[in-house]
């Protein structure tokens, strides 16, 4: 694991307006508590991004965006690029497996906006995970190395340790089946070791790894139990106040129990 802060990231994907982001910013804010050792990160909807980075406490809360254009200005209508985006969010997922599945982003995309993000002073919090049919035919390993040979194939070493990747498997995303924590465990150290076969051991060990798939308060602890976990990516538990905010005590009391 890289360093004793846990990582906590909610994606609140594409639900909620702003009214009703702002209401449920509101609501966590009373009920999470700050900890020095854990990084509490809000994704809600790009409309929202600027009311609630007005709002917000940022010692308590940093926030992302979901996506972004990896140029930073020019004729790309409907676009919002990381140079937009600066000032406003902290983090930036890269190759999401919603974008990578329902928008066809390539390894080629990914790569342009981990470098896009590192340009304009953003992290980037790069997706990798295998599908069902990838896991059953025995290439997850396989993926996971493409997807980060793809995704950072531009970044320097000096530059890694500002990349988060985070381990979704995809058959994992939103339909309930978590996976086990020895997947995760097997899947994590692959990446890690990849990492370093690219960067060497320092520059890989610096990198926070994080777990994301159909987390729950129930599961969380089992996950930042893993001494190869640096966090979690929730989506649909990060839309329940009482479900994110005891996820984010979960990882309190792992940190404290790593420190
Ligand atoms: C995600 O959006 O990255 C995610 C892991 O979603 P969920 O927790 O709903 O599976």
């Amino acid at each position: 694991m890289a360093g004793d802060k846990k990582l906590i990231i909610g994606n609140w994907k594409m639900n909620l307006g702003v009214h009703e982001s702002s209401l449920h910013l509101h609501k966590l804010a009373d009920s999470v508590k700050t900890h020095r050792n854990v990084e509490v990160v809000l994704a809600p909807t790009m409309l929202a991004l600027q009311t609630l980075s007005l709002q917000v406490n940022h010692r308590q809360f940093k926030l992302a965006a979901q996506n972004f254009y990896w140029r930073d200005h020019g004729a790309y209508t409907g676009e919002v690029s990381a140079t937009q985006l600066r000032g406003i969010v902290s983090y930036g997922l890269v190759g999401h497996s919603e974008r990578r599945h329902v928008f066809h982003e390539s390894d080629k995309d990914t790569r342009a906006k981990v470098q896009a993000a590192i340009r304009n002073g953003i992290r980037p919090v790069l997706c990798v995970g295998e599908t069902a049919s990838e896991r059953a035919a025995g290439e997850t390993r396989d993926v996971l190395h493409d997807q980060l040979i793809g995704g950072l194939a531009n970044i320097t070493s000096d530059e890694l340790p500002e990349v988060i990747v985070a381990y979704e498997p995809v058959w994992a995303i939103g339909t309930g089946n978590n996976a086990l924590p020895t997947d995760v465990t097997e899947a994590i150290v692959s990446i890690r070791s990849q990492l370093k076969h690219l960067y060497g051991a320092k520059a890989a060990n610096a990198v926070q790894v994080l777990y994301g798939g159909s987390v729950t308060a129930d599961s969380a602890a089992d996950y930042l139990a893993l001494h190869e976990v640096d966090g979690l990516l929730v989506g649909g538990a990060s839309l329940d106040a009482h479900a994110f905010t005891t996820i984010v005590e979960k990882a309190f009391q792992s940190a404290k129990g790593d420190a």
